[in-house]
């Protein structure tokens, strides 16, 4: 198909900042939001710029390379991750990296996430897995990332946080959301015994829900 994009890709990418802030799975200036715009760029967050004070100006422009095309900052240092996933998925064209507490902390034990919420399926494709440990900002990681991101809108990075993919800024920070929901659930429910996995049939069927709607025409 041809690569999906986003029409105005800086409000896109700072309504997803303001979500994350909003939302609070941000601490300072870690975490990061990007877009492919419609010439085939990617706009990104910068590096080091309060999220609180970012205005489009300080949003980064960079080609499919990473080479910067426009912009005053440097480009987020997880640069190699937004555009390892862009270069994968030409149906993606929002990205959305954070380390959200509760997804967090499953990164950090290094266990996936099951899909014990019903919605999970539907919204992230499934059981979120923990990406192969790579550390911050390498090549490495977005290589180990997108091998888990073909089927699912998610992965955990280990020891570090997570990622995840979308049609949109907004849509990748909305499976971003109901991630860190699901790891609150869970993370409470291993403590009530475990969670019960959702009967076998329904899930499946909220997984193919998910391939059609990242699959669809815009
Ligand atoms: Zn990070």
């Amino acid at each position: 198909m041809h690569e999906r994009f986003v029409e105005d890709a800086a409000g896109a990418v700072l309504g997803a900042v303001r979500e994350l802030v909003a939302r609070g799975l941000v601490e300072g200036t870690s975490g990061n939001v990007s877009a492919r715009r419609p010439d085939g760029t990617v706009c990104v967050t910068p590096a080091s710029v309060p999220y609180g004070t970012m205005t489009a100006g300080d949003l980064v422009v960079v080609d499919c390379q990473g080479t910067l095309v426009a912009g005053r900052w440097p480009a987020s240092s997880e640069l190699a991750l937004h555009l390892a996933c862009y270069a994968a998925f030409p149906e993606i064209a929002g990205v959305v990296h954070c380390h959200a507490v509760h997804a967090s902390m499953f990164a950090v034990a290094r266990r996936p996430l099951p899909a014990a919420v019903d919605e999970v399926a539907m919204v992230v494709g499934g059981d979120v897995a923990v990406a192969e440990y790579a550390p911050s900002g390498s090549a490495e990681l977005g290589r180990h990332a997108v091998r888990h991101l073909a089927d699912r809108g998610a992965v955990l990075l280990a020891n570090h946080g997570m990622v995840a993919v979308g049609r949109s800024p907004a849509d990748a920070m909305h499976v971003t959301a109901v991630v860190e929901r699901t790891a609150r659930i869970v993370a409470g429910a291993v403590a009530l015994g475990g969670p019960v996995p959702v009967p076998a049939g329904d899930g499946h069927d909220l997984a193919a829900t998910y391939r059609a709607a990242r699959l669809a025409r815009r």
